[in-house]
Order: structure tokens, then C-alpha cells, then sequence
């Protein structure tokens, strides 16, 4: 028999081990001093008993106990306790906290811890096995036996946990129900046991597009429910559930027969569309039986708002990604004024979806752009074509124009777009200085370093960067001290509607002042009438930008009416000399 000794007193210990030496049977005695002493050596070798002192200083014995019984297998050792305390609570306080037996130091005799060695390793193997059986029968209760899967009850349960720690003012719980489309012809068609093993085959399709920290449960025959919890975005869950959709849409090998058995998902959220386990259950079969009715390997969510809101941003995926393929995106120009003498000076590159029967805003169509990643593309397309058109207005127009191009948040953990932006400034022999980058300022939340050190380094190529729709986020002055910013554009929902004296109008004064005593370049965009051009001029903005100039035009229409030089006067200066 292994004993590990574990006691702070050296003489305790001393006088111990000479009881235990006239024990034959005692092939190996190591000696702790402190719990973590003892622990350690736990790690290394498997004891059979533990001697155990019960008052010990930092770590006392009854939390070594502990410890060890939260271990897998209720961490392998017997262990028998002593003290030198003769009171009966210490004894059942040890015990209870999963010791095998209680010596009192002073009745330990050599026949009396033989004794307690003996019968400790008896108990405690008893108690394993006892333990093991119980481990099985709560697996059998929460599991369902041909997957492996949780049962519905342990669903019930771990959803209404999920829930309970939610957090509902930031985050949601998404339940998914899932039913196989074609589960009963399968079965009709090729037995029961072609059946479950379609059921084991969909399982495993479906775990290779979860991370593991999900909720996956048989809620019984071919219906399935996945929940996840800290959800930020609507989105995600609408990726997973379409992920899942595409791997079981393909088809299944059965009995030598390709067979095709999709899914339909319906979708409810915690908190928006339920309190309990039971609710969500419920609306997300509703909504699953709707996506049945739309036909196979279809999903729905149960609000329709969420529905109508998924339907169009994947059409609206759909629809880019055939854009990319075939038809090309288009960019219209918004020219930009001096603000005193109203001549043109550059112009804000603007998105356009392509000459197509529908139509999408970019507004509509950046946030799913930006979500599935494809703004990459796009935005390196909207970077080459903007510097490439504006080095050809450069060179056949003999002047000294700006280029300002949007940048979106998610360009800027693409590590090789610096580069890249190096290249096409090189390439169509831009000067970096007439290029502006504007950023808004969700770009620069948070401490995300590839981010910030993007920014920097198109600052050092040269390009200008600046700060769009300021006066609608954060507006914040640590924003504007912390990155390399050269340019604010105050957004048009600040800008004075009237020329009487408002909130407004006294925001853009305080605004304006501070913007440039921190000696910022400002634009002011938006801008639509001749008062608020004649105010924007009174508080020495320096660029202007609206309708009231110009509209965002195609190449065509600018090189009409904008820079063939007779044009130019009589269409941007018009409006607004008239009202200087
Ligand atoms: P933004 O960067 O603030 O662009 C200015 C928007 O205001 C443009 O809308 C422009 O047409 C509109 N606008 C200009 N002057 C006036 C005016 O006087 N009155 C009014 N009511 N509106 C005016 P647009 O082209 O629909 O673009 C919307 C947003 O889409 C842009 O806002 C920008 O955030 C994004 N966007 C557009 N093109 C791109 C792009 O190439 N890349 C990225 N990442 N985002 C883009
Ligand atoms: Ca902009
Ligand atoms: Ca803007």
C-alpha cells in the first residue's frame, strides 16, 4: 500500500511514520508538509491513502479533501484524517466533506491506523463504484441513447439556464428547432436502421458547424434544437442556421441510393420573443412549421420583422455576390466647394449599386457587404477606381483635385490594404496628399491594434484621414486627439435648418471653434440651402458639400458639367454666388 502523510508537524509526522513503519504492508511513505506540497506529489504518483492532518496553516485539511473530491473519479485516493482535537464535530465535519475515516492523534496505534488504512481503501472504493452507477443512470436521464445527444429534459433545463444567465439589455439566447425534411420517407423507404443512421450522419454535419459550446439536444424523432447563448448579433445566428442548411442540403448515402433529407429551422430569440424554455420552444415550432410551408431547407425566424429583415439583407448577399461576378458596382462623385471662394476642389467618392432593375442603397447594401466580408472586395474595387479617376481628371484636366474615399471599420483589419493602397497611389501616379480616407468613428472603437496601426500607416504613405458624420456618434475629443486625423466632416444633422438662432446654431459655433483651434481642416456635408452655406462661410469651415452645390453624379455628367472648363462656373458657382 501507497500512503502519502500529510501534516505540518514535524514531530506529529516523526512519531506517525514509526507506527507505520511496523506496517508490512507498506510498500512506499512520502511526507507533505503543506496541502500543496501533498497536492503536487498527488499529480506525480497515485497514493492509496492519504494521512491527513486536519488543522494545518494556509490550506487546512478538510480543503485539500475538498479539492480532491471535485477531481474526475473523485480524484483516486482514500483518505483517512486525523487531529488532535477530540471534539465529535471536527470527525463529522471531515467525513461529510468525503474522508474515509477519523483518527484522533492520540488514539493511534500501530493495530488502530492498519485498521483504518484497510477499511478507508474499502470504503472508498465502495463509495466509487456507487458513485459510477449513479454517473450512468444521470447520463441515461439526460441523454438520448442513439446520438448521444442531451434528451428535451436536460434541454428544458440547460435552456432555462442559458436564460437565467443571460444578459438581456446587451445579449440574446437563440434557439434553433430544426426538423428533418424527409425523415419519414427515409424510414418507410430503406427501415429503421438506414433511419438512424441518416440521424447519426445529420448529427455529425451539424456538430462540424457548431463550436462546441452550444446547447445540441434530440428533442425527439427527427426534430433537433440548438441553443446559443451570448449573442451579439442577429446575424451569427442566421450564418449558423444557413451553414447548417447547406450541409445537410447534401444528399445522403443510403443503402447505395443518393438521398436528399434538408432541414427546415425555425428561430426564436431570448428575450424578444419569450421569458422561459417552454415559450421559445413553442414559437420557434411555429416558426419552424412556416419554413416548412415555404418548401424544403428553408429557415424562419418567429418575429416577422426579424424575418423580413433576414430576407432581404440575404437577398440582398445574394444579390452582391452576383454583382462581384458579373455586373460591376458603379461610383458617383459629390463634388466638394471652398467654402469661401465656392471653386471646386475634389470630390467624395460615392458607392452606386449597378445600372440593374432593383436598386439598393448603399446604405442598404455596406452593412452586409461589411458583414459577410465581401467589403474587401468592394472596397479595393471603390479604392482603384476612385484613385484611377481621379488621376485621369489630374492629368486631362490639368488641376489639382481631391479624392475622398469611405473606408469601412472591417477594411481595416485587412493587414495587406496599406499596401495596396500604396501600390494603386503608385500605379496611376497619385500624389498621397490629394487622397483622402474617411473613417467613421466606430472605426476607431475599441483597442483593436491592427486597426489603429492601419490608420497610422496610411497617414505615413501620405493620405489625409478624416473623420466622417461627426456630431452623431461619440463626438469624442480623445478620438480626435489620439489618432492622426487631418479632416472633420461635420455631419448635416447638425447644420441649422433655419436661420433663426436654435440649438443648432449655437452646437456648430462651439463646434467650428473647437475644431479649429485644434487645428483641424473641417468640411461641412450636407449642405442644402444658401443660409446654411452663408453661416458654414461665416464660421470659417473651410470645404462645403451638399445639394445645394451638387448631387453625387456619374463620370459623364461631372466631366459635362463640372471640369470642361466653360461649364464649371456656370454650374457649381450658380446657386451659390447667387446667394453669397
Ligand atoms: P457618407 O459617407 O456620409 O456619404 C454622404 C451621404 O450623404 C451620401 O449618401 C450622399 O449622397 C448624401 N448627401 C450628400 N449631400 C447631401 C445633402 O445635401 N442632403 C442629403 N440629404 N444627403 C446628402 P449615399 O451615397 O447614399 O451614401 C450613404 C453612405 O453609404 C455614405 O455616407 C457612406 O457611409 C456609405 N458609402 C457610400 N459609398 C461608400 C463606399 O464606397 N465605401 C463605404 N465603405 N461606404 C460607402
Ligand atoms: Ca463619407
Ligand atoms: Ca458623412
Amino acid at each position: 500500500m501507497d500512503i502519502l502523510l500529510v501534516d505540518d508537524d514535524a514531530v506529529d509526522r516523526q512519531s506517525i511514520k514509526q507506527v507505520l513503519e511496523q506496517n508490512p504492508s507498506i510498500t512506499r511513505l512520502s511526507e507533505a508538509e503543506t496541502v500543496e506540497q501533498g497536492l503536487c506529489l498527488l499529480n506525480e504518483h497515485n497514493y492509496d491513502v492519504i494521512l491527513l492532518d486536519y488543522r494545518m496553516p494556509e490550506v487546512n485539511g478538510i480543503e485539500m479533501v475538498t479539492r480532491l473530491r471535485d477531481r474526475p473519479n473523485l480524484g483516486q485516493t482514500a483518505i483517512v484524517m486525523m487531529s488532535k482535537s477530540d471534539d465529535e464535530q471536527v470527525a463529522l465535519d471531515c467525513l461529510h466533506a468525503g474522508a474515509q475515516d477519523f483518527l484522533q492523534k492520540k488514539e493511534i496505534t500501530t493495530v488502530r491506523l492498519k485498521q483504518a488504512l484497510l477499511h478507508a481503501r474499502k470504503r472508498f472504493e465502495l463509495e466509487r463504484e456507487l458513485y459510477e452507477s449513479y454517473r450512468k443512470v444521470k447520463d441515461m436521464a439526460q441523454t438520448d441513447a442513439l446520438t448521444g445527444l442531451y434528451n428535451r429534459y436536460h434541454y428544458e433545463d440547460a435552456l432555462n439556464n442559458a436564460i437565467k444567465n443571460n444578459k438581456p439589455q446587451t445579449h440574446s439566447v437563440a434557439l434553433m428547432v430544426l426538423d428533418l425534411d424527409r425523415f419519414k420517407y427515409v424510414n418507410d423507404r430503406y427501415g429503421h436502421d438506414a433511419g438512424d443512421a441518416l440521424l447519426l450522419e445529420v448529427v455529425e454535419r451539424i456538430r462540424r458547424c457548431l463550436r462546441g459550446n452550444e446547447i445540441f439536444a434530440r428533442l425527439g424523432g427527427d426534430e433537433f434544437a440548438i441553443v446559443l447563448t451570448n449573442i451579439e448579433r442577429v446575424y451569427n445566428v442566421n450564418k449558423l442556421a444557413r451553414r447548417i442548411l447547406r450541409e445537410l442540403d447534401e444528399p445522403f448515402a443510403i443503402n447505395g441510393d443518393n438521398v436528399r433529407c434538408s432541414c427546415s429551422i425555425g428561430i426564436t430569440l431570448h428575450p424578444y420573443n419569450g421569458e422561459t424554455a417552454a415559450e421559445l420552444t413553442k414559437y420557434a415550432d411555429i416558426a419552424m412549421y412556416r419554413a416548412k410551408k415555404l418548401g424544403r431547407g428553408q429557415l424562419c425566424f418567429f418575429e416577422e420583422t426579424m424575418q423580413e429583415e433576414f430576407s432581404q439583407r440575404y437577398q440582398i448577399e445574394l444579390a452582391i455576390r452576383d454583382v462581384i461576378k458579373g455586373e460591376h458596382f458603379r461610383l458617383h462623385y459629390q463634388p466638394i466647394v471652398d467654402a469661401g471662394s465656392k471653386a471646386l476642389t475634389g470630390f467624395e467618392a460615392l458607392i452606386r449599386w449597378p445600372d440593374t432593375q432593383v436598386q439598393y442603397r448603399p446604405d442598404q447594401f455596406i452593412p452586409v457587404a461589411e458583414e459577410s466580408h465581401s467589403i474587401h472586395e468592394i472596397g479595393r474595387w471603390v479604392i482603384k477606381e476612385a484613385v484611377r479617376q481621379l488621376s485621369r481628371w489630374q492629368q486631362t484636366y490639368d488641376r489639382e483635385l481631391t479624392m475622398a474615399i469611405n473606408l469601412s471599420p472591417i477594411q481595416l483589419g485587412d493587414r495587406e490594404l496599406v499596401l495596396f493602397i500604396q501600390q494603386t497611389l503608385e500605379r496611376f501616379d497619385v500624389d498621397p496628399e490629394s487622397v483622402t480616407f474617411e473613417l467613421t468613428e466606430t472605426a476607431l472603437l475599441g483597442n483593436d491594434k491592427i486597426k489603429h496601426d492601419c490608420i497610422a500607416a496610411i497617414h505615413r504613405l501620405g493620405c489625409r484621414i478624416a473623420l466622417d458624420d461627426f456630431g452623431t456618434g461619440f463626438s469624442s475629443l480623445s478620438h480626435l486627439l489620439s489618432f492622426p486625423i487631418d479632416i472633420v466632416k461635420i455631419d448635416r444633422s447638425i447644420l441649422p435648418v433655419s436661420d433663426e438662432p436654435s440649438k443648432h446654431l449655437a452646437v456648430m459655433i462651439g463646434l467650428s471653434s473647437m475644431l479649429r483651434s485644434l487645428g483641424l481642416s473641417i468640411v461641412a456635408e450636407g449642405v442644402e440651402t444658401p443660409d446654411q452655406s452663408v453661416l458654414c462661410q461665416a464660421l470659417t469651415i473651410d470645404k462645403l458639400q451638399g445639394y445645394f452645390f451638387a448631387k453625387p453624379q456619374s463620370q459623364e455628367e461631372i466631366e459635362l458639367r463640372l471640369l470642361s472648363s466653360a461649364s464649371e462656373k456656370a454650374e457649381l458657382g450658380s446657386d451659390a454666388l447667387e446667394f453669397a
